[in-house]
């Protein structure tokens, strides 16, 4: 067993770091309160190669494997949850279509999300009735003279307002999961429309729009993958970023714990540093520990998914357990800073908002536990 991450793992988390620390910690705040990311801050994460850590270097990618996308995805993370996750869904966007697509569709899309051309990828799976059960999905595809053509609505789409290419799955065939195709639709399509941006308690900065399709014609060549083989390309692409969501979680909970040493260490009551009374250690003993928990069930799952071993089981363990404990994290971080914790004038009020969705999407905790309990117990 080897501990010792490669010289490009390495690397490419040292240059998520350093862009994380001098242009996204200084500007999160800001992005909270504006609900909104700056453009030229995405432009610099694909001029990093950090929006496609995982993907070919043929079609634009940085192909530095899985475990350099979780690292660096930790480091961005630590600066700003929003800026993570529209960097989380277009890593996976980009994975999937140079995964499943044609050499054209790779070709049309792939590197235009790599080079910051298109700002973000979108993932429209989920609608306002399918969320954990995708399966219930309304959203129809049907095929005339030559043409798809799209209609129904989806819901919680993260980056709906400015991505450039959106995957879409749509029922394709009869009930359930098997009749569920998956489509390349580009922003610009006519007939697609940005609806309700959702009001969020945290995670400020990232978009959350729904999407309307009313009767959007895609050429024939639009189809992803297989013909009703959409839900299974959804599975795998889920199991994939749920990696990135652990990853992401990690990181929001690293700076939570690091704010909250850095303040018990300054902050005095009784005389002494709070850092000093046990109770207050104890907290910071259990965030480190279950933080180096986390980080190791989610290098596990990287490492199998970088070496094409099975890994779905192992991603799930990641997610449930990092965004479980990122929560417990944040919450004691906010109760080290006591009532300062409780005011926007420090980070951890962010911190604790931000984190709270890592626990419902791309799998709620109690799917990711039917995922680990078939798995284990059947
Ligand atoms: C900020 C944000 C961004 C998102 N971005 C995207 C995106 O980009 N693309 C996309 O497609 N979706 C996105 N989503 C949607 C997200 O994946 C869903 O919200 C999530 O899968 C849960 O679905 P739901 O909200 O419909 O909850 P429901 O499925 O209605 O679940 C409600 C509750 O019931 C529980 N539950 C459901 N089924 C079971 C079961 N069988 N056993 C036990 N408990 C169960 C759930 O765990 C949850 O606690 C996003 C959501 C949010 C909040």
């Amino acid at each position: 067993m080897d501990f010792e991450l490669d010289e490009t793992a390495a690397m490419v988390a040292q240059t998520a770091r350093d862009f994380a620390s001098k242009e996204i910690v200084p500007r999160a705040a800001k992005i909270d309160r504006d609900g909104k990311i700056p453009r030229e801050l995405l432009r610099g994460l694909a001029d990093l190669g950090l929006m496609g850590v995982n993907v070919p270097e043929s079609l634009g990618g940085s192909e530095a494997g899985v475990i350099a996308y979780s690292l660096a995805m930790i480091e961005i993370a630590r600066g700003c949850a929003s800026t993570a996750v529209t960097m989380s869904v277009t890593n996976m966007v980009a994975e999937v279509i140079a995964s499943f697509g044609t050499p054209e569709q790779c070709k049309q899309y792939v590197p235009h999300l790599m080079s910051g051309k298109m700002a973000a990828g979108s993932f429209a799976l989920s609608e306002a009735e399918a969320g954990s059960d995708p399966g219930a999905m309304r959203t129809t595809a049907r095929l005339e003279n030559g043409e798809w053509t799209i209609d129904g609505s989806k819901q919680w789409i993260t980056s709906g307002d400015f991505a450039g290419v959106f995957i879409v799955w749509a029922r394709t065939g009869g009930e359930g999961t098997r009749g569920i195709s998956a489509f390349l639709v580009p922003a610009d399509a006519k007939g697609l429309s940005v609806g309700h941006h959702e009001d969020k308690m945290g995670l400020r900065g990232s978009s959350t729009t729904s999407l309307h399709f009313d009767s959007v014609h895609v050429p024939e060549s639009a189809l992803l993958g297989q013909l009703h083989g959409g839900f299974k390309i959804a599975m795998m692409a889920l199991d994939g970023g749920r990696i990135g969501i652990a990853s992401q979680a990690i990181g929001v909970a690293e700076a939570a714990l690091a704010a909250s040493i850095d303040y018990a260490k300054e902050r005095k009551t009784f005389g002494k540093p709070i850092a000093e009374h046990q109770a207050i250690q104890w907290m910071i003993a259990d965030g480190r520990t279950e933080l180096d928990a986390a980080r190791l069930l989610t290098m596990r799952a990287a490492y199998l998914k970088q070496s094409k071993q099975p890994f779905s089981t192992q991603a799930a363990m990641a997610k449930l357990y990092a965004s479980e404990c990122a929560g417990r994290i944040c919450d004691k971080a906010l109760q080290i800073h006591g009532g300062y914790g409780y005011t926007k004038e420090y980070d951890v009020e962010r911190h604790y908002r931000d984190v709270r969705v890592s626990r419902i999407y791309e799998g709620t905790s109690e799917i990711q536990r039917i995922v680990i309990g078939r798995s284990v117990a059947s």
